[in-house]
């Protein structure tokens, strides 16, 4: 153990975060008052702090992505054993375990069939925004250089991703951003915007609507998550995706899914665009690729798409001119392999569903007691809880209250998460994401954590 830590006394530890690290999605004035949380040990769900306090996670390490649970050794043993035979090596070339993991990978994606590695969601996703740019110059004369987004959906922190937030909230201040990016409205039901019996194809339309305006001719993508995350956990409308790919079709539009959040099983299935019989022309995926125990992102395209860069003018720029550096370590890709033997082997897709039902009962149990619940939305383990102020107008709840429901299920030692600071008057959905593995037992304590808070909050 090189860290050397004496574990009655890390008061040290605690110091030497609050003085030298600037912590994600924190406003540090708070940590003037009290301590910043310093995570020491994981086991499954359970999380130990620098003060010996434990903790259930329902958020798989904060932000949906130790879908495997912490601690797992043969995932550790499978990294080092590859870290002392070949830690690294990127450029022109390949691995051993990026062959294999893109291969086991593509068997889990009829109809795709090129993995492209690099190591966050942001920049698998940015990789689609350059290839369909490329695909723009060298096979439409320059047309069809836009990409088209929905509002309230997220796909990174980079400048050229936050040119597609739908959340205005993570983009204010960071302007301006590149040309080229459009979007479209959101398919929340919940939050309707037509008054119409079809929902899910009236809002695919508003896509239609939007590809016209700007004109087919300019538009080559459309990024889109299968079920909406950060943005509210938004399951998407009977007949929808049928709609969108029928569009897609249409104007020759492709269509890119980003799976940073549903894929590698989150929603009972390994990815989330299987539960909607989409075919994707681009996947991308990150968080659960592996569990969060190396950086990995993928993005996955067709023979289609990885052809037009084979044939388009031989001029010396027709290949991807693009590399991600840790693209080429290899702890990855094995630790990935590892990570979905895990799943296959403990059957944690079934178990996704089954508990995800379990959430669900619970939460819209919840709801008879509860008049904040506005609405329960969720596929497998994946699921929210909507809170409002009026459940007959449907006013979203203040988010210093949805807060405060976070905090009193933080003071039962459970951790759970909410929409934040993410979309302005829309901050108002409780989040669950627990571990796949996550049992009855677990998910029952973290839905009586919910339920001891709202009384606490709302009483
Ligand atoms: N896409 C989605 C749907 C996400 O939720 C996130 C991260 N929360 C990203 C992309 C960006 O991933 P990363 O933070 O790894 O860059």
């Amino acid at each position: 153990m090189t860290l050397d830590l004496n574990p009655n006394d890390m008061s040290h530890v605690i110091a030497a975060d609050r003085e030298h690290v600037w912590h994600h999605l924190s406003q540090h004035k708070q940590y003037e008052t009290i301590d910043p949380r310093v995570y020491v040990e994981g086991k499954g769900m359970r999380l130990w702090d620098a003060t010996g306090r434990e903790f259930l996670d329902a958020v798989s390490g904060g932000v949906w992505t130790v879908n495997v649970g912490y601690g797992r050794e043969s995932i550790a043993n499978a990294v080092r054993d590859q870290l002392i035979k070949l830690n690294y090596y990127a450029g022109a070339a390949g691995t051993v375990p990026g062959a294999i993991f893109a291969q086991k990978l593509i068997e889990k994606m009829p109809g795709l069939s090129r993995v492209y590695y690099s190591n966050s969601g942001s920049e698998a996703n940015e990789k689609v925004y350059k290839m369909v740019r490329q695909i723009a110059a060298r096979h439409h004369g320059g047309k069809k250089w836009k990409i088209l987004y929905r509002d309230r959906d997220y796909h990174g922190t980079t400048i050229g991703t936050l040119a597609t937030s739908g959340q205005d909230q993570r983009a204010m201040q960071y302007g301006p951003y590149p040309d080229g990016f459009v979007r479209v409205p959101h398919c929340l039901e919940y939050r309707k915007q037509w008054d119409v019996e079809n929902y899910g194809e009236r809002a695919a339309d508003a896509i239609e609507e939007v590809i016209l305006r700007e004109g087919p001719d300019t538009v080559g993508a459309i990024v889109l998550e299968p079920v909406t995350a950060g943005g509210g956990v938004i399951t998407p409308p009977e007949g929808y995706w049928q709609r969108v790919q029928e569009i897609c079709r249409k104007y020759d539009i492709l269509l890119h899914i980003d799976e940073v959040v549903c894929g590698i099983g989150r929603t009972g299935t390994w990815f989330g665009y299987q539960q909607y019989g989409i075919e994707p022309d681009f996947v991308t995926m990150a968080k659960g690729v592996a569990s969060g125990y190396a950086a990995i992102s993928c993005t996955v395209t067709t023979e289609r798409v990885f052809d037009m860069f084979k044939d388009a003018p031989q001029d010396g720029m027709s290949f991807f001119r693009d590399i991600s550096t840790f693209g080429g370590c290899t702890a990855g890709p094995v630790a990935a392999i590892e990570n979905m033997r895990i799943i296959e082997d403990e059957g944690l897709l079934a178990n996704t569903v089954a508990m995800g039902n379990r959430v669900m009962d619970n939460l819209t149990t919840l709801m008879d007691k509860h008049a904040v619940i506005g609405d329960v939305r969720g596929k497998g383990l994946f699921c929210g809880a909507e809170l409002v102020s009026d459940r007959k107008t449907r006013e979203p709840m203040d988010e210093k209250k949805v807060q405060a429901v976070v905090a009193e299920c933080l003071a039962q030692n459970v951790i759970i998460g909410a929409t934040n600071r993410s979309l302005p008057g829309f901050n108002n959905t409780l989040c669950l994401s627990p571990a796949l593995i996550a049992t009855a037992d677990d998910i029952d304590r973290i839905t009586n954590a919910i339920d001891v808070a709202l009384t606490r909050v709302f009483a």
